[in-house]
């Protein structure tokens, strides 16, 4: 016997459409999201006590009203403030799936038939010299802060990065009063085939483009400097930052050695190279995983009704690759439609609307596709970036130095997983979140292997921190956690 017949990790666009989809036609569904109100990454409302009802985002005009429903939705049980740990070792089939989940009372089971992934995606985090200095912030961290707590980072603020966003960001610190001293670009625009490519695929995105030129026009009419085939490549300061060192870039987005850099003063750094699937709970669930670098790296692998290798577990929106709104929502749609299918539902509306979603996300991926390869970040330049002191594994204190030395004493090494048992990269706390694509860097240009080949690192039980206390609330014999090895 269940509690439900699906739970949904994750309130964003993907896990929003899919649960009043599910819901909809019939099933019964949890939703859980560690944030307190739905919306996701790009629709983040403020605590509900500080504002009447949810904001509008430039360019999505189906979000606002996706917002609306969502907290309308009381046949849909809402879990906010609550977080997923993982998922129990799978019950005999037919038995459902154990997913534990923390909330302020501590730990707690749900037993559902079928769990939906829509975790969404974090910034991709990049390691340079002084990138743990306070001021030094990722354009999403930037953009929470503003939109949750209207909170600006600092007065004099540099932005770096090749990604859309950090356009957007730049729009929002200068219009609450913060000075845009310079956005250096590494990459200018795509090549002309790129953006005949890209022609194609506009209908229906006009918006979303129009946003971002229109950003770009206010920052040039104020006198921003947008410097492109230029990047930051340290930040200095007392205590926090208040100079930051900027390069040309070569051809092909290379850094020239022994370059003289450009110093400018500011007390804010924001970095913004794109975003990297949160695959942490699929991973410890046991989902295979497939390295695509223009989808942001490691992402879940899933057939086309959105089936992960897990029995009962599915995927929508970025952990399946990050591709933008517009597309998670068209997964969450999908991917609820395939559920109700796979438990039992079959009607020839039923049959109709999922072709219906399949033109729908076919559409999406197009237009997804052509800026995933456009704005690629330049991975090796930014493995290169981090000299010999720089910390690499913020959690266990492991400097670029230490782990090569490591690599270099261990020929035997080639995976980042006995490099983690080696020198405890991605052993802390994050699991590996902040430094997995910068130690895979380091090993895969030692070994001369790609990174896809160093792998990725396995998650464990609970995917987030969690006491004692809080787990010992989940009382009896039941299974144990899904354990991974390394
Ligand atoms: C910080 C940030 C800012 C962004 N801003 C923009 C923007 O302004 N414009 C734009 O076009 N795109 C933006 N993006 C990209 C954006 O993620 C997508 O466009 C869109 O929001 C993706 O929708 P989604 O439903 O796939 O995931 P998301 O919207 O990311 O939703 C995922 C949800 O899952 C929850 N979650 C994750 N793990 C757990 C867990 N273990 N337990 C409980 N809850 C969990 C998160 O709290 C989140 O609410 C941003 C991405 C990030 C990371």
């Amino acid at each position: 016997m269940t509690d439900h017949d699906l739970a949904i990790v994750g309130a964003g666009p993907a896990g929003m459409t899919a649960a009043l989809t599910a819901s909809r036609l019939g099933l019964s569904v949890v939703v859980i999201d560690e944030q307190q109100r739905p919306g996701g990454q790009i629709f983040r409302q403020p605590p509900a006590n500080r504002s009447a009802g949810p904001k509008a985002v430039r360019g999505y005009p189906w979000g606002h009203r996706l917002v609306v429903a969502a907290e309308a939705a009381d046949n849909v049980e809402w879990r906010y403030g609550t977080t997923a740990l993982g998922v129990l070792r799978p019950a005999p089939p037919g038995e459902g799936i154990e997913l534990v989940v923390r909330d302020d009372d501590g730990a707690d089971r749900i037993s559902v038939r079928s769990l939906l992934i829509a975790s969404g995606a974090m910034d991709l985090p990049v390691a340079f010299p002084g990138w743990t200095l306070p001021g030094v912030v990722t354009a999403g961290g930037v953009q929470t802060m503003l939109k949750a707590q209207d909170l600006l980072l600092a007065r004099d603020v540099v932005l770096t990065g090749g990604h859309p966003l950090l356009l957007v960001v730049a729009g929002l610190i200068h219009e609450k009063g913060g000075r845009v001293v310079e956005l250096a670009m590494p990459r200018s625009q795509g090549s002309l085939r790129e953006m005949t490519r890209a022609l194609g695929a506009l209908p229906g995105h006009l918006g979303i483009l129009a946003n971002a030129a229109s950003t770009a026009a206010r920052l040039v009419a104020s006198g921003t400097p947008i410097r492109s085939g230029s990047i930051v490549t340290a930040a200095r300061g007392d205590g926090r930052v208040e100079e930051v060192d900027v390069a040309r870039l070569g051809p092909g987005n290379t850094l020239v050695p022994d370059q003289t850099c450009r110093t400018v003063a500011a007390d804010g750094l924001v970095v913004g190279y794109g975003f990297q699937p949160s695959t942490d709970l699929a991973r410890q669930a046991g989902c295979e995983l497939r390295w695509d670098s223009p989808a942001g790296g490691w992402v879940v692998a899933h057939d086309d009704e959105l089936r992960t290798t897990v029995p009962g577990v599915y995927v929508a929106g970025e952990p399946s690759g990050v591709a933008g709104a517009d597309q998670s929502r068209a997964e969450g749609q999908l991917a609820a439609l395939c559920i109700v299918h796979a438990l039992g539902g079959t009607t020839v509306e039923l049959d109709r609307e999922i072709v219906r979603a399949r033109r729908a996300l076919r559409h999406t991926n197009r237009f997804a596709s052509t800026v995933q390869r456009m704005f690629e970040p330049p991975r090796q330049t930014l493995a290169a970036l981090a000299d010999a002191d720089t910390t690499v594994c913020r959690c266990e204190g492991v400097t670029r130095e230490r782990a090569e030395t490591v690599i270099d004493d261990n020929p035997f090494i080639s995976s980042i997983g006995a490099l983690k048992l080696e020198c405890r990269t991605g052993m802390g706390p994050c699991q590996g979140r902040y430094c997995e694509l910068t130690v895979a860097g380091l090993l895969a240009q030692r070994r001369d292997m790609s990174i896809d080949e160093v792998g990725a690192f396995n998650a464990q039980f609970p995917i987030r921190p969690a006491t004692v206390g809080e787990l010992s609330r989940m009382a009896g014999d039941r299974p144990s956690p899904v354990a991974q090895d390394g």
